[in-house]
């Protein structure tokens, strides 16, 4: 066996659905399959019983499998397995939809571990598409368990429980990566942590930590295992960073005029007085434009804490200033935007920042462009064609641009780009600032703006070449959201205040996770909530009389466009929308919101869904609506109404979820092992030092072939740039 044999060598069996599990797992080689952690680690042992459990529970319980069948819906005519889930305490219904191969696997009688979540009712409760274990003790042990005290741990082997997927089991997994490492491949794979490292930081070498991590004697050597797999993402992670700031500090910046007076004047004439966090960040950048390197910043700051007046005020400064040696023109400004609804919304709201200034603004999307102000009248904007647009932005007639991905594409170049602004930049994945970079050599200034708030451990991590300012302060006198989680039988609540909100002539959003096609794993009582039928529901029976509006990525641009306006004039009251309104919709008169199945959101999304009700200084109120109410989903939600602001709630957030739940990878392209090490600070900056350290001594890391691969293919995963 070869570490970089493909495991279809090793593995002939396999069956097309396990193959395309692997697939979507990103498992191709042995090397990936070692590399594939599993997410916990279980005794077999007691966990619950039956009768013990309620709807909206996650459980884990033993038992033995009774009269597995399968039957079609009664209405959708779609296969559904079932069977009977017996222990000394009560039996269980378990459904699977759509998987009637399910049943083929089981049989009267057999002994089983089985993890999923309690549906239903309370009148009538099932497992829907519980995952299916043969437990690996006997059945004496299973039953005498059950009724031993919970407390005492027996001397069991662990057994690894992987990321569940359809067509693979975790029991897979587990035969799998035994059956590579009896072979003996993982010694073979060469250790990318130079000794030195390993040794100052006592980490286990690679071929142990490999079978440590997948079958650990004991808890604390998969912990060891864990760690030492953390710290080499993370100092990969590093290394790539470490390499960048050297690049960094080669690179020129076009010089950009500071007239600090001129910039005091224009922020004056700002509707309102900015905050100390606003002034602070605005002289950080203007500091950073008076050195002859470019910047590069990250702007963090709460939703509704005011990024887009900064980003405003230092534009200013850019349209202002002179390009060297030139008589006339000015420096360009590049605003790049994640949606068109938010382009356009900010192009609005520069409109009215700079309505006293005869600075032109531009406006790029895939929708059309316009530009402000129009020829015929001062206070608009205009439509014009896109090669219009594109010769006045090549000649540097429009200073400041701002627009969706259609900015960086090649047919749209500047005559002088001095300066980017990315917002809300963890919406675009892998979008590189190297695409808003000047092919005459000097590197324009950059600001990367979020409103995610990560944990700094994360922050130092995953923008380790960028410098860092916090927005930490809302604009006076923003009252607190007052946020409810509420069960199922409380919903009426929530629109009675909706109602009274209403009345007063506020308006409302209702977030679902859905647009309307539906799960097809999952059978129709037990799909989420979509735009479409909810809006149509809500008018029928919630709020009659009541003009509803819908939003979802898949409208057209003008759909979308027509939709928002509506909305923001207070033609429509309710907004049903999916998630596409988390980013930067500023309706100020919006003053309620309710999300739905808001399980299924992180911690930090829903957050930033709640900030579109903090844009004005009325009582705001969120009501967080999950489907199911276990212990665990309660807990996780009650942190929104606990946290004083989306600082905490990020480390909150990482504190409390299990690996396997982190979401890092999807997030971030950072895999959940390498934030379990996130939790702790000083492991991030140990991995910082000593990848300053080897860059320094070796910048093409020609002397660590491995770990130069390692970064190399890091590079692509990472997002967030
Ligand atoms: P975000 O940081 O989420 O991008 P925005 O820039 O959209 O926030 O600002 C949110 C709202 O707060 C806007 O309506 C803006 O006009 C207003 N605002 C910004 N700064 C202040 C301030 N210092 N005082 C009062 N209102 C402010
Ligand atoms: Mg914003």
């Amino acid at each position: 066996m070869n570490a970089n044999d493909l495991l279809t060598v090793h593995f002939p069996r396999l069956r097309a659905g396990q193959k395309s599990a692997l697939d979507k797992l990103g498992i191709a080689t042995i090397r990936d399959l070692l590399y594939h952690f599993p997410t916990r680690y279980e005794n077999a042992g007691p966990t619950g019983t039956i009768s013990g459990v309620s709807h909206g529970d996650d459980v884990t319980l033993y038992g033995t499998i009774r009269n597995p069948k399968t039957r079609k819906a009664w209405k959708s005519r779609r296969p559904i397995a079932e069977a009977l889930l017996e222990d000394s305490s009560d039996t269980i219904k378990m459904m699977w939809f759509n998987q009637p191969y399910i049943v083929k696997s089981l049989h009267d009688g057999m002994l089983v571990k089985v993890t999923g979540r309690v549906a239903g009712n309370d009148a009538k409760i099932y497992l829907a598409n519980p995952e299916i274990n043969r437990t690996p003790v006997r059945a004496e042990d299973v039953h005498d368990n059950l009724f031993a005290n919970a407390t005492e741990k027996s001397e069991q082997t662990l057994y690894p429980v992987y990321q569940e997927s359809k067509g693979i089991s975790s029991l897979w997994m587990y035969h799998a990566v035994k059956k590579c490492i009896a072979s003996g491949v993982h010694e073979q794979i060469v250790d990318a942590i130079p000794k030195k490292i390993l040794t100052r930081y006592h980490l286990p070498k690679l071929a142990t930590s490999l079978i440590w991590i997948h079958m650990p004697r004991t808890l604390k050597d998969s912990a060891s295992a864990r760690k030492r797999f953390s710290f080499e993402e993370v100092f990969t992670i590093q290394l790539m960073m470490a390499r960048r700031r050297q690049t960094k500090a080669c690179q020129k910046a076009l010089p950009v005029t500071v007239d600090r007076e001129a910039l005091a004047s224009f922020v004056s004439s700002f509707p309102f007085k900015p905050t100390r966090a606003q002034a602070r960040a605005i002289n950080t950048i203007v500091d950073d434009f008076e050195k002859p390197r470019p910047m590069m910043r990250l702007l963090e700051g709460d939703v509704g804490s005011g990024k887009t007046a900064i980003a405003a005020a230092t534009s200013y400064l850019v349209a202002t200033s002179r390009p060297p040696e030139r008589k006339s023109g000015t420096l360009q400004v590049a605003y790049l935007c994640p949606t068109e609804i938010l382009a356009k919304q900010h192009f609005e709201t520069f409109i009215a920042f700079f309505k006293d200034h005869p600075i032109q603004i531009g406006l790029i999307t895939g929708s059309g462009c316009r530009k402000f102000p129009s020829k015929i009248s001062r206070e608009k904007s205009t439509h014009i064609s896109r090669a219009q647009f594109q010769k006045w932005v090549a000649n540097g007639e429009i200073p400041i641009v701002i627009g969706t991905h259609s900015l960086v594409q090649k047919s749209l170049s500047f005559k002088t780009l001095a300066y980017a602004i990315i917002d809300e930049q963890h919406r675009f994945g892998k979008v590189h600032r190297q695409e808003l970079a000047r092919k005459d050599g000097l590197t324009p200034h950059l600001l990367s703006m979020t409103a995610t708030p990560i944990p700094r451990t994360l922050a130092l991590t995953i923008y380790g070449d960028l410098d860092l300012t916090l927005v930490d302060q809302m604009p006076l006198g923003r009252k607190p959201v007052i946020t409810k989680v509420l069960g199922p039988e409380k919903r009426e609540e929530a629109y009675a205040r909706v109602r009274k909100e209403l009345e007063k002539g506020r308006q409302a959003y209702v977030i679902c996770p859905r647009i309307d096609e539906p799960d097809p794993n999952k059978e129709l009582s037990l799909q989420a909530k979509s735009v479409k039928a909810e809006a149509v529901r809500l008018e029928k029976y919630v709020f009659k009389n009541t003009s509803i509006g819908i939003l979802h990525g898949k409208m057209k641009p003008a759909e979308k466009e027509e939709s928002m306006k509506k909305f923001e004039n207070g033609e429509t009251q309710i907004l049903v929308a999916t998630s596409v309104v988390e980013v930067g919709v500023n309706v100020p008169n919006a003053t309620v919101m309710l999300i739905e199945g808001a399980e299924r959101f992180g911690l930090a999304q829903l957050h930033q869904l709640r900030g579109r009700v903090i844009r004005s200084s009325n009582q705001a109120y969120c009501f967080v609506l999950p489907e199911s109410y276990g212990p665990t989903t309660r807990e996780r939600l009650s942190a929104l109404t606990k946290a004083k602001n989306g600082f905490e709630l990020a480390e909150y957030d990482l504190s409390i979820r299990g690996s396997g739940e982190l979401y890092g990878k999807r997030q971030w392209g950072i895999s959940d092992v390498a934030m379990e090490a996130l939790r702790n600070i000083k492991l991030v900056e140990a991995a910082r030092t000593e990848a300053d350290a080897l860059i320094e001594k070796d910048p093409g890391l020609s002397k660590h072939s491995a770990l130069a691969s390692l970064a190399h293919s890091r590079e692509s995963d990472l997002h967030g740039e």
